[in-house]
């Protein structure tokens, strides 16, 4: 077997590495999508600074290896070395002409700022006179040589940060110097020598060795992948599976050399709102770092056209090269050394949920991208940012009159919040945990800051542009974010924000908009995003572009997706917002909700409390059989508890009739599946004494009598006990009211002309025969209505059918399917009961059990593949063995999560039904799993037409090698 190349050099218009994959995506996984991007520019023939990669396989067995790098791996990078000294015509850590290099991590994922890299590497003593010498620029050698300094021992020797700005500061003071620009090359020579003193107070050397240099930051960067903020930020981000970080050694070029150089970053289109206009910013006299960090706030990219015509210019082509190149939106960065341009990066530009999804549609209507790509590059599990909210714009221009404007910042991450200021992140997660809406408010944030950033409504910074940390970490997280909001005098230990007369103090409020990057004091209402307000009439769709781009992209995905897509919605008004969002029909409505309103929950409570005397009395004289005397006592017994029995029922039945005739207006011809009664039915009384008064007091009776019923009710493991079909059998009567209040209202809106497709879904099922009793009932009590209304056959189909959520039921679900007309998988419950954890107490441990890999995702959120998935599966192949045209469909919190949206399209699910808001997520995801899964899916309920066309009865061949069913 050939021996494992670690290192692949790039330079002089050719790039060893562009032949390690055949495609971009194989080669980030080698090279990482710095080292990628590096090759693929070089083999452009754009200008790259020469250099060498070392992939991301020698960091993790140098990690396996305990720090110690792989065979092999230092012969090929003193190989490397040699190349660039000879293609260079420099020589490294001695000489006239000395070779710097930067050092920088680049794993196949971008992970911003959270792993390390190293600037100057190759200065020493002896190089750094060459270099005065070389550009008779004094001060600029030893600025470089003090960045140098500091950056190897913060990062490499581990020397505190805080010891190089304190020196540096104390050589500020004492030369009266604002800032770091304002010292000149006698104060620069002072930092150096207070830098080697903190290098020998923490009882480090610092290596004149540039070789060793080298080595040492090669291991830091290699180490650094697992330093805690890059696992937390992977944690974050989800990214898995990666091997390490690659490592990019690159000659320098120096954007510090005068007023003639300059460094920048810069997107190909704004990352912010996805606008087809080349953004970015840039400082000139600086090393990248100062860009980055946000130290000095860098000028916007359009006025580089006035400071350097020719580099503006090449820039502008260059964007256009890598925008038709990559054939998506890229994250460029830049430096000028004495006019010359060099490209040092070229990614996937990170961006808003805004800008991705606008970038896709406008790059597919120009026929850069066609328009399956535009929908498989929009992530779908973030599309439901698009419904947040914004600042009310009444109140907005209210606040701005009264002079309410804080400052003004970037726009560096879209979205209207509103919340307590905090200036700690971690008093931003102690906040957040207590339910507080908190603004994380700091100078400028880094990556330790990302666990506050997560949990916080919004960031605003005083310091940094659009790239800089808040703004990429916050865009990349949906946080809306102002940045650069230079007015705001941040004080962290007196917790204040000054601006003139203007002080806001820790947990005062502030309001903010990402889109102006206007932060104002006090409270703002935030109101519903512009697509919210378009489904509403509010605002029309001309006037929204963001709606408008949000369904073509939608548009585009209906046709693409083969899964139909439900929701699960209970009353009129969430089943009017899921139509909104593009939902095909009700997958789930959960009855007991109803329950809850008004006045309704004390005819109920009624039921309860003598549906048990009731049940035992009629027990009792269906077995006194013919003894007369015996059933009239019976029946003095069961006279008033029975009378209070019918009545509650009574009351409840034209309530859930006009619950369900209000969803079935609203959803017209759509599909509606109603779940009868599920929940236990202790849940419907009150627990606690000061309740429990309460109803005795309503209802007028003695509290004595509900807390026997309570008392009688309980039960240690209820999840298991008396719920769902087994209410209805042991308590039919309200089964039989149910199916009622649905028929009745059925034929109530056929009268109004709506064509309406009831579902009548019994839960819980585990054995066929629960399913059996209670489909028997259900066809009794349409009989009965159909006879009382003299019909011969009812004018609306209705289906019944069941969930299956228990694991039994998936089982056996061939059985089951004898008598279901669909399938719903539960996957709450299914969960739950698949692997044994409690719903309502998992959330204790399975948090460690994800960060352990006991389980890849919370299975209550992602479905857990491996084991609830294969009885999903099987209960689709039982079920369809024995009825091919079985409905199958998903109502667990599920049917909204993309991962396991795809998974229902892989085993062939006919539709997901899930929360009205991500009803738009699951139709992209669908779609995005149609286009990664092409074949194997069932026709959807959601084209008919369509299915009728390609008639697949009759031409079984052809319709699955097209994946048709
Ligand atoms: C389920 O169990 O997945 C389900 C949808 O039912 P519920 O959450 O109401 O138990
Ligand atoms: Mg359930």
């Amino acid at each position: 077997m050939a021996k494992n190349k670690y290192v692949y050099f790039f330079g002089g218009g050719k790039a060893e590495g562009m032949v390690v994959a055949k495609d971009e995506k194989g080669r980030k996984q080698i090279l990482g999508g710095k080292g990628s991007g590096l090759a693929d520019m070089t083999a452009a023939g754009l200008p790259v600074p020469e250099g060498f990669t070392i992939t991301c396989q020698a960091c993790a067995e140098c990690n396996e290896l305990g720090r110690k790098w792989p065979k092999g791996l230092a012969e090929e990078v003193e190989a490397n070395i040699a190349k660039l000294e000879q293609l260079t015509g420099k020589t490294f850590g001695r000489g006239g002409n000395p070779l710097l290099v930067s050092v920088r991590s680049g794993a196949a994922v971008s992970m911003p700022g959270m792993m390390d890299t190293v600037l100057n590497l190759g200065l020493n003593d002896e190089t750094l006179a060459s270099l005065i010498a070389l550009t008779g620029n004094e001060r600029f050698a030893y600025d470089a040589y003090r960045r140098f300094m500091q950056m190897f021992g913060d990062v490499v020797l581990g020397i505190e940060h805080h010891d190089f700005e304190h020196a540096l500061q104390s050589v500020k003071d004492r030369r009266g110097a604002k800032l770091d620009t304002d010292l000149d090359v006698t104060g620069l020579r002072e930092v150096v020598a207070e830098y080697k003193k903190a290098y020998e107070h923490a009882g480090k050397a610092f290596p004149q060795d540039a070789r060793k240099q080298l080595e040492a930051s090669i291991n830091a960067v290699f180490q650094s992948w697992n330093n805690p903020r890059a696992i937390k930020y992977r944690q974050l981000n989800d990214i898995r599976g990666l091997l390490g970080t690659a490592v990019n050694v690159q000659l320098m070029v120096f954007g510090n050399m005068g007023g003639d150089s300059g460094t920048g970053v810069a997107f190909t289109r704004d990352p912010s709102t996805g606008k087809n206009e080349f953004y970015g910013e840039y400082l000139m006299n600086a090393q990248g770092e100062d860009v980055v960090a946000g130290i000095r706030t860098p000028q916007p990219i359009a006025t580089l056209a006035n400071v350097d015509p020719a580099a503006y210019k090449q820039l502008v082509e260059i964007r256009g090269k890598l925008e038709s190149h990559y054939r998506d939106m890229q994250d460029i960065e830049f430096t000028i050394e004495k006019g010359k341009l060099f490209m040092l990066q070229t990614r996937s530009g990170k961006r808003t949920i805004f800008a991705a999804v606008r970038a896709a549609v406008e790059m597919a209507e120009a026929g850069l991208i066609t328009r399956d790509q535009a929908v498989a590059r929009v992530p779908s599990g973030q599309l439901s940012q698009l419904f947040a909210p914004v600042l009310d714009r009444k109140e907005e221009g209210a606040a701005e009159k009264q002079g309410r404007i804080l400052a003004k910042g970037l726009p560096a991450s879209p979205g209207g919040a509103c919340g307590q200021v905090v200036f700690h992140a971690d008093v931003a997660e102690a906040w957040a945990k207590e339910g507080k809406k908190v603004i994380l408010v700091r100078i400028e944030t880094s990556p330790e800051d990302v666990g506050g950033m997560a949990v916080a409504q919004a960031v605003v910074t005083a310091r940094g542009g659009m790239t800089s940390h808040a703004a990429v970490v916050a865009r990349g997280m949906g946080t809306p974010c102002v940045a650069g909001a230079g007015d705001l005098r941040i004080d962290y230990s007196a917790k204040t924000i000054t601006v003139q007369d203007k002080i806001v103090r820790e947990g005062e409020h502030v309001s903010l908009s990402g889109f102006t990057g206007t932060v104002y004091v006090g409270q703002i209402k935030v109101q519903p995003s512009e697509i919210i307000q378009v489904q509403d009439g509010v605002l029309k769709p001309e006037e929204s572009l963001l709606f408008q781009q949000y369904s073509k992209l939608l548009g585009w995905s209906d046709r693409i997706r083969k899964l139909g897509v439900r929701t699960n919605a209970d009353i009129p008004r969430d089943a009017d917002r899921a139509s909104k969002m593009g939902a095909e029909g009700i997958g789930l409505c959960r009855t007991e909700h109803m329950f809850f309103e008004g006045n309704r929950i004390v005819s109920f409570r009624r039921f309860i409390l003598v549906a048990d005397e009731v049940k035992r009395l009629r027990e009792e004289l269906a077995a006194a059989g013919d003894d007369q005397a015996k059933a009239a006592a019976i029946h003095q017994k069961l006279a008033v508890p029975e009378a209070q029995y019918n009545q509650a029922l009574a009351e409840l039945l034209p309530l859930q009739r006009s619950d369900f005739e209000g969803i079935f207006r609203v959803m017209g011809s759509r599909p509606v599946t109603i779940r009868l009664l599920d929940p236990p039915l202790h849940e419907f009384l009150p627990q606690e004494d000061a309740n429990q008064r309460e109803m005795a007091a309503t209802m007028g009776i003695d509290v004595q009598i509900i807390k026997n019923t309570v008392a009688s009710m309980h039960e240690f493991n209820p999840m298991l006990g008396l719920r769902g079909c087994r209410l209805g059998i042991a308590y039919p009567d309200v089964s039989a009211m149910q199916v009622r209040a649905i028929i009745e209202a059925a034929l109530k809106v056929c009268g109004e002309g709506f064509k309406p497709h009831p579902e009548i879904m019994i839960p819980l099922v585990g054995a066929v025969k629960e399913l059996q009793l209670q489909r028997e009932l259900t066809e009794k009590v349409i009989q009965q209505v159909k006879a009382e209304r003299g019909l011969k056959k009812l004018p609306f189909p209705v289906k019944i059918g069941t969930m299956i959520e228990v694991p039994r039921g998936a089982i056996t679900a061939d059985e089951i399917a004898t008598v279901a007309e669909f399938f719903s998988f539960g996957t709450n419950d299914l969960t739950q009961m698949g692997c044994g954890f409690s719903r309502d107490d998992a959330g204790k441990f399975l948090g460690d059990y994800v960060r352990q890999g006991i389980y890849d995702y919370d299975p209550f959120q992602t479905l857990d593949r491996g084991g609830v998935g294969q009885l999903v599966k099987i209960a689709v192949e039982k079920g369809r063995k024995t009825r091919p045209d079985i409905k199958l469909g998903i109502c667990g919190e599920h049917g909204g999560d993309p991962m396991s949206v795809e998974f229902c399209h892989m085993v062939g699910l006919n539709y997901v039904s899930c929360s009205p808001y991500r009803v738009p997520v699951a139709r992209l995801a669908a779609a995005q799993a149609a286009l990664k899964h092409p074949y194997g899916q069932p026709a959807t309920e959601a084209k008919p037409a369509k299915r009728a066309a390609k008639k697949p009865a009759r031409k079984p061949a052809k319709a699955r090698k097209k994946g048709k069913r």
